[in-house]
């Protein structure tokens, strides 16, 4: 069984104003993230360079994490948290520690409704308080096979089970979405993962949001690993607006909406 360094660290606030389309708040109950997805934007917006250098190794669990929700709740107005935003709320701590578990009943109880976005399966263990609460559930679905997640998402749930997890709270009544990203022309662009996305998001009345992948400077460092230089040229220069164009309209040909994640 692989192992993760678990550490604490003080926490301030739990609740940060979010500037991300339908979300008012995030509500980030980890520091760090052990899914190790390679094209994670995280290590370059973080600010702390030992962290960015162990993101995707380690996760540190938040002091107090749960007292400071609800102090940070009681002094706000009630609008929509996005749960999580740079960490996954499912990732493998939370089988055993249950922080997002608590977390979400919290929220539900002083009328927060939730947007979860995850990429694990765990999320269904949840159904018990998703279901009876104002919340929403998000799952990262980037393409059909295994060996894209092998490649890019090491940590991260089997495709095949988050789409169980999917099926799993859509029949329950739970709102579902899939977050189609991001798009990296040549790895998860192929009619296939087309074709499979638009299939779920249609038998589970899920709404599709996508984006293309933004290469900023540490990831374009990390995707070496896996590119040559001449593979990321080509893909920094893909036209994104061509295949978004063709993406929207296999979606209406499936009867599913979809957007642009950041439009
Ligand atoms: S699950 Fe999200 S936060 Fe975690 S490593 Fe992957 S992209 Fe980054």
């Amino acid at each position: 069984m692989m192992r993760w360094a678990v550490s604490t660290v003080p926490c301030k606030c739990a609740v940060s104003k979010s500037r991300l389309p339908g979300l008012e708040y995030t509500f980030n109950p980890y520091r760090g993230c052990t899914h190790g997805c390679l094209y994670c934007y995280v290590p370059d917006i973080m600010r702390n360079p030992s962290l960015s250098s162990t993101w995707g190794r380690s996760a540190a669990v938040k002091e107090d994490i749960l007292c400071k929700l609800k102090d940070d709740l009681r002094r706000l107005k009630p609008g929509v948290v996005g749960v999580s935003t740079v960490t996954d709320p499912y990732q493998p701590l939370e089988g055993s520690l249950q922080i997002t578990r608590q977390a979400i009943s919290v929220l539900s109880e002083m009328s927060f409704p939730v947007s979860i976005q995850t990429k694990s399966a765990l999320v269904a263990r949840d159904a018990d308080i998703i279901r009876g609460g104002d919340v929403e559930v998000g799952i990262t679905i980037t393409s059909s096979g295994e060996s894209f997640r092998a490649r890019f998402e090491p940590g991260a749930s089997p495709i095949a089970d988050r789409a169980r997890a999917l099926n799993e709270l859509s029949s329950m009544g739970v709102k579902t979405w899939i977050f189609y990203g991001p798009i990296i022309p040549g790895s998860n662009d192929l009619p296939a993962d087309i074709e499979f996305i638009v299939r779920l998001a249609g038998e589970t009345g899920s709404r599709v949001l996508y984006d293309g992948l933004n290469v900023k400077p540490m990831l374009h460092k990390r995707l070496l690993s896996v590119f040559t230089e001449g593979e990321m040229e080509r893909i920094t220069k893909f036209n994104f607006n061509a295949f978004y164009g063709a993406f929207e309209s296999e979606c209406r040909a499936g009867g599913v909406k979809c957007r642009h994640a950041f439009a």
